[in-house]
């Protein structure tokens, strides 16, 4: 591509450009600017740098085109991501240039507004948060401090990096004033530093910085994967070495570096006990949140893969010959809280509310049902189990005289008989009917199969038998020795022990079983395991 070919586009009014900075990677650190112009945008252009959660903001129908470049291998050349940027935009496109902390702080962000300048595309810059900055502070590191900085430098680790000026490095590394530099402020940042350390420290320690000048290098600062190590300008090249710690990274020089032992709280165990744990999460993509986001409150890494997806079963034609006789069921049982919003959505459409339920006791199997069931129909249940499984929930039945009474139950189309068995063995009629199905959602088993290869997940969790049979069922049903070496040392945790006892029925034995059968009660068992007090 050349600027020639730009020239030829048809005439209409060009888009506008975003530049804008995605942060350091922590998905939470975009801008709310920054995340409506993603949600406006036609074409998204995107680096390496850039989380790529954030093009969920991006409309489904918007062109997204990866420029990444990793320091040495260029994906897309600098010219290149100019001319593609002001294409989108003479299509008349509004063009959402992700970049991965600041636009304009070592981020050539000045150079494709130059370009869209010259093509007289209009732009906007949407400032980000920078790495220079947020790498220290979530490593604890804070970049000036009362007694230990008062000034800071934002300097580059090697001097340009396009190709084209490579035959003017030399140049530009003799234009560097390191004299300058060395005391250019308290605190010195280096980006893209890593592979010139040596080069950076002995320079520093030339121009008169005390050897034993505290360093830090943080490598991909506020991601899950963050690494931190620390020494001092004498010996971090050695420490960055040992520790395999490659960019991108930023090395911090100063006194400030010495805080991070009491300022440590990203990956510090003790207020984020799950920092750097990977852990499956294969609840239905709708209810997967609440576990991943419990998790990444304790510094985990959830990765969702929805084994299981809900479909309501039209309730309201599922329910119509029940809910014209409502008022003569004794009893109404919930066993999940999907179950108690199909019927919730079956009434409403029968033109009833909650009030048509007031004759009949409700039970709601589990916390989570319950509470479902006062926030949705907005009714205190009448019994809630302590536990929830099949068997205890009859043990502790509090109608002790069922005979004769109807009993309505909606619930998956597929679930254990042991409940309304149960019910019927004490006398009453009880009427079982599908509102939903839980079905597979194969999306994603390629990734899942390579993270399990690659014995990258920490825990795998299990909320429900039928996550259990759909994941083994989604990664192609393998022997129960292929599926044990898949799983290698991953640890394995179950919900309760209906979940542990299809685990056992497929050949794996639970690590760990939830003392709760709750969501916070597997984070808990998570914690326990990993983290224990
Ligand atoms: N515009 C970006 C910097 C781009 S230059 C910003 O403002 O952050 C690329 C360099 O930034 C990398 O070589 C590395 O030194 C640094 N960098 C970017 N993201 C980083 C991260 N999450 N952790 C550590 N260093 C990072």
């Amino acid at each position: 591509m050349n600027s020639e070919n730009l020239i030829e586009v048809p005439k209409q009014a060009p888009g506008v450009v975003y530049l804008i900075g995605a942060g350091p990677g922590d998905p939470g650190l975009l801008t709310i600017r920054g995340k409506e112009a993603l949600e406006r945008a036609d074409a998204v252009v995107y680096d390496r740098l850039a989380h790529p959660s954030l093009l969920d903001y991006a409309r489904p129908d918007a062109e997204r085109i990866y420029v990444g470049k990793a320091s040495a291998n260029h994906a897309m050349k600098q010219p290149d991501i100019n001319a593609t940027i002001v294409r989108l935009a003479l299509e008349g496109k509004t063009v959402a240039r992700l970049k991965g902390g600041d636009p304009l702080v070592f981020g050539r962000g000045g150079e494709e507004a130059e370009c869209c300048r010259e093509h007289g595309v209009p732009f906007e810059f949407v400032p980000g948060v920078t790495s220079a900055i947020a790498a220290g502070t979530y490593a604890g590191i804070p970049i000036t401090h009362r007694d230990a900085a008062s000034s800071f430098a934002v300097i580059t680790g090697h001097e340009r990096e396009d190709d084209a000026s490579r035959s003017q490095a030399g140049a530009a590394e003799g234009r560097r004033n390191w004299a300058r530099l060395a005391w250019a402020a308290d605190t010195l940042v280096f980006l893209m530093g890593v592979e010139n350390l040596q080069e950076i420290t002995s320079r520093l320690i030339e121009n008169g910085r005390l050897p034993e000048t505290p360093v830090g290098v943080v490598q991909w600062g506020t991601w899950p994967g963050q690494r931190v190590v620390t020494g001092t300008l004498a010996s971090i090249v050695d420490v960055v070495k040992t520790n395999g710690i490659t960019s991108p990274a930023v090395c911090i020089v100063g006194e400030v570096v010495a805080l991070r032992e009491k300022l440590r709280w990203f990956d510090d165990p003790s207020i984020r006990p799950l920092f750097g744990k990977k852990v499956l999460v294969t609840r239905a993509r709708e209810q997967a949140s609440a576990l991943s986001s419990a998790l990444r409150s304790l510094g985990a890494e959830p990765l969702e893969f929805p084994a299981i997806k809900i479909v309501p079963d039209r309730p309201y034609e599922a329910l119509k010959p029940a809910l014209v006789q409502l008022g003569s069921y004794a009893w109404l049982v919930f066993t999940s809280a999907n179950a108690v919003t199909c019927f919730a959505e079956a009434l409403q459409q029968s033109g009833l509310d909650s009030r048509a339920l007031f004759h009949a006791r409700i039970a709601a199997i589990g916390p989570a049902t319950a509470a479902a069931v006062s926030s949705v129909l907005n009714i205190l249940p009448d019994y809630v189990p302590t536990e929830a499984v099949a068997e205890a929930v009859l043990a502790g039945w509090p109608d002790t005289d069922m005979s004769g009474k109807s009993v309505l139950m909606p619930r998956a189309s597929e679930a254990r008989e042991v409940l309304p068995e149960g019910l019927r063995a004490l006398g009453a009629t009880v009427d079982v009917i599908a509102v939903y199905t839980t079905i597979l959602d194969g999306s994603g088993a390629a990734q899942l199969i390579e993270l399990l290869n690659d014995g990258e997940l920490d825990a795998l969790t299990f909320t429900s038998s039928s996550t259990v049979t759909n994941f083994i069922q989604s990664i192609g049903s393998p022997t129960t020795e292929e599926l044990k070496k898949l799983i290698g040392g991953s640890v394995i945790i179950s919900i309760g022990p209906i979940t542990s006892a299809t685990l056992r029925e497929n050949g794996l034995e639970p690590d760990v079983s939830a003392y709760d059968h709750t969501i916070p009660g597997v984070v808990a068992a998570l914690k326990a395991h990993f983290a224990p007090e």
